[in-house]
């Protein structure tokens, strides 16, 4: 059994709807079980096209699958989502976000563990936070120290 946690966002649809399905179809994964979830976040987007807020999420799931395996069925839940590719940082119904898994570190073409860019990432870090305050990001150290440095970003957790 493997400790992954997962990144949920979503600004285009229901985002709100959609990240309460997206999580129980990840507890329903063959070998997954969802065993911890954050609140919901509403963030402001971090790249230049103006865009909706988006609606974030962090879930710790123990899983048995590996990682590629484990990142297919994060990519066939968005599919399902109606998630659609037209630019890099379009908006979107769904992105499912492979942050950790376990403490492993891997880069192959289709997947990097931990995610390349979650540790100056608000949206990441503090919903993560609230599932393990101590944790820890392999290389880069404690998320909390990490989260200090995204200040700028906009971030409200929603009641
Ligand atoms: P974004 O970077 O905006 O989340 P996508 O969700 O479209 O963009 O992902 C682009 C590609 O990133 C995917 O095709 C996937 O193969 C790759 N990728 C690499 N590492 C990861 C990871 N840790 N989690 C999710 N996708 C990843
Ligand atoms: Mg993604």
């Amino acid at each position: 059994m493997t400790l992954a946690y997962v990144g949920l966002g979503a600004n285009l649809g229901d985002p709100r709807r959609t990240l309460a399905e997206a999580i129980l179809e990840l507890g329903h994964l063959v070998g997954c079980a969802v065993t911890r979830q954050s609140s919901l976040y509403r963030c402001a987007p971090l790249g230049t096209t103006a865009q909706a807020d988006f609606i974030n999420a962090v879930v710790g799931l123990e899983t048995t699958l590996e990682a590629e395996l484990l990142l297919d069925q994060l990519q066939a839940i968005e599919n399902r989502h109606g998630r659609q590719r037209p630019f890099s940082g379009a908006p979107r119904t769904l992105d499912l976000d492979l942050l950790l898994y376990g403490d492993v570190q891997l880069s192959t073409p289709r997947l990097t563990v931990p995610h390349p860019r979650m540790h100056e990432r608000a949206f990441v870090l503090q919903p993560l936070l609230e599932l393990d305050p101590v944790i820890s990001l392999p290389v880069k150290g404690l998320a909390s120290v990490l989260l200090r440095a995204c200040s700028g970003q906009k971030i409200a957790r929603i009641e």
